[in-house]
């Protein structure tokens, strides 16, 4: 398992576990003349795991995780097996910490006439609801709408580009199964968006994403966007990153 990000610049992290033994060594193993570290992956289903490279079913389960990134950076160890967590909940505590990491990089991906935006918006946000609750419920249900637009378009498009499922999960914040369930089995709720976005189902959408040559642009949205998300969502001056139906 690996998670992947990519950043303006070429920077490029990709996360991944490895897994310390009782006697407090990572195990390794050889291939021609190089020493490499046996990465861990947790079994979906029920205890234990599976180490790689070869010789990999000899080797012991490990007492701990640790998370790292090709980056070179290493995280603290997580215990693995015991009572203190469950193997699934040390699998996603490895991916929390790395993505903590990974967070600046992740972050640098937007560009910064929207990051600027979306910080004076963040600052003026809790005055608002203190002042004017009302103006402030309003302003969060738009909000929402901004983002359940915005979501779906950007998968397909993410998809149409061959981003991964798991790297979709990364900037989303979610595990791999999570975004690929939402979206391979999508919710009524979000059937309906997208639906009155584009004029068609979710699986139309990612399938036209997919099947779109790269460089042209996304399916142009049937329904009207509100005119505040429209406004919201409108690129800062002199930034050339555009949005769908703005
Ligand atoms: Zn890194």
């Amino acid at each position: 398992m690996a998670w992947t990000t990519d950043a303006p610049g070429g920077q490029r992290h990709t996360g991944y576990v490895l897994g310390r033994l009782a006697d407090g060594t990572i195990p390794t193993y050889r291939s021609g003349q190089a020493l490499y570290e046996r990465e861990f992956t947790d079994s979906p289903n029920g205890a234990g795991g599976t180490w790689s490279g070869p010789g990999a079913a000899d080797v012991d389960q490990p007492t701990a995780l640790v998370p790292a990134c090709r980056c070179g950076w290493r995280g603290p160890d997580t215990p693995y097996g015991g009572e203190a967590l469950l193997p699934d909940d040390a699998m996603l505590e490895a991916r929390a910490v790395w993505r903590a990491h990974a967070a600046a990089v992740l972050d640098a991906q937007v560009p910064d006439g929207y990051r600027d935006k979306i910080s004076a918006l963040a600052r003026n946000l809790h005055e608002l609801a203190d002042e004017r609750p009302r103006s402030a419920l309003v302003l969060a249900r738009q909000l929402r709408e901004i983002a359940d637009h915005l979501e779906p378009l950007a998968v397909a498009q993410a998809l149409a580009q061959g981003v991964p499922w798991e790297t979709i999960g990364v900037d989303l914040d979610q595990t791999k199964q999570a975004v690929h369930r939402r979206y391979g089995h999508p919710s009524a709720s979000l059937e309906q968006r997208v639906r009155e976005l584009t004029g068609g189902s979710v699986a139309a959408l990612l399938a036209v994403a997919r099947d779109r040559r790269r460089g042209t642009p996304p399916p142009a949205p049937r329904a009207r966007w509100s005119q505040a998300v429209t406004r919201a969502l409108r690129p800062p001056a002199g930034n050339g990153v555009g949005v769908p139906g703005s």
